[in-house]
């Protein structure tokens, strides 16, 4: 970007004085990489085979997650080395809580997704195309030496939807794991069988919205299907992949504790019981701000109730203070990691087993 460019950049006030900015900082960082997984039809389209949906899409068009374009019968995949958003944060806020407790990730968003979540929590970013956000103008190998210069453990693709930059997390996977970082990932999960395995070849661990457990509630709330999801994780699972799972309680939506039970007995047959599970709280946004917060109580039944179908590891988000915040020895029952919100307080480790009766945590501790 020219100097001049710049200080009007950071200059400029007005909307219209924005929308020039975004597309100042912008040009020449999009339409550089083509797409992964796609086919050539007939007339200049293109048929995405990147995630579920498998988007037809005509020349000069942009698929259902706005973030891979079609320009003269090519595939573009627009949010190339273009994160609209970057921040160091502790590895709790993915969340995280049996991987790395109180280490820093570096993380990582370009714009887009292939949901239509109505509860979105980052729905600027996210229900955008990489052309409408101020993105960063970042190659991979830049990224990863930022974050090795942030002293970050790992890379976290996150906020928005990351397998709709699949190929700039890929790039720099490859990169990171070559310089030591670990490479961790939260997803929504909607993905296709081919591209979630050549990730898996270098993600270290991911944390996957198991937004609720009816076909009904992912095509109601999210315009997708549930089943894809689980193929997903299972897949996750099968290839070593450190897994924590995270659901969104929202009051009357999916709060049901049949269904929670449903839930939690097929992570434990399917993924196994010491798969962490994270209930969060809601809170009203986006779309759903006629919905109220969350209560507490129903969070703590949620808990309950996965904690009485044999899971090991339950958790309770966005309620900084609760007891649910905490990591409690499946075995002897005594608090190990005390946290409020995503701030460490106290750890009772020996290595990564239990310090009071050496029962051997389920993660990557350390
Ligand atoms: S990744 Fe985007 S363009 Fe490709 S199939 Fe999914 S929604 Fe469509």
């Amino acid at each position: 970007m020219k100097r001049r460019d710049f200080l009007k950049l950071l200059l400029c006030s007005s909307l219209a004085m924005k929308a020039e900015a975004r597309e100042i900082i912008n040009k020449g960082v999009l339409l550089k990489k083509e797409a992964r997984y796609y086919q050539k039809n007939a007339g200049n389209s293109v048929g995405c085979r990147l995630c579920p949906r498998q988007c037809d899409i005509p020349a000069g068009s942009t698929g259902f997650c706005r973030a891979r374009r079609n320009t003269g019968g090519t595939l573009y995949s627009l949010g190339y080395a273009a994160p609209c958003a970057i921040h160091v944060d502790p590895i709790e806020k993915k969340p995280f809580f049996n991987y790395l407790p109180q280490s820093r990730s570096f993380s990582i968003a370009s714009a887009g997704c292939n949901l239509r979540c109505k509860f979105c929590q980052n729905w600027d970013i996210s229900q955008a195309s990489p052309a409408e956000t101020m993105n960063y103008a970042m190659q991979p190998a830049d990224l990863v030496m930022t974050a090795l210069n942030k002293g970050c453990r790992s890379i976290a693709f996150t906020y928005t939807e990351p397998s709709t930059y699949f190929e700039y997390m890929l790039d720099t996977a490859k990169i990171a794991r070559s310089k030591g970082l670990l490479n961790v990932y939260h997803s929504n999960g909607y993905i296709r069988q081919e591209p979630l395995r050549e990730l898996c070849t270098v993600l270290d661990a991911a944390n996957i919205d198991l937004k609720g457990f009816t076909p009904e509630y992912y095509r109601s709330m999210c315009e997708a299907d549930l089943e894809p999801v689980l193929e997903t994780l299972k897949t996750l699972k099968k290839s070593g992949v450190w897994l924590e799972l995270t659901n969104l309680v929202i009051p009357g939506q999916n709060d049901d504790l049949v269904t929670i039970r449903r839930m939690a007995d097929w992570i434990r047959q399917n993924l196994g019981a010491e798969t962490p599970l994270h209930f969060s709280r809601f809170f009203p946004l986006y779309k759903l701000t006629h919905i109220t917060p969350t209560p507490v109580s129903t969070l703590e039944k949620a808990r309950e109730t996965a904690r009485k179908a044999g899971l090991k590891y339950v958790y309770i988000g966005n309620l900084p203070g609760h007891a649910g915040n905490n990591t409690y020895c499946p075995k002897c029952a005594k608090l190990v990691v005390k946290r409020s919100g995503f701030s460490v307080l106290e750890k009772h480790l020996a290595g990564s087993a239990c310090a009071y009766c050496g029962y051997k945590l389920h993660g990557r501790w350390g």
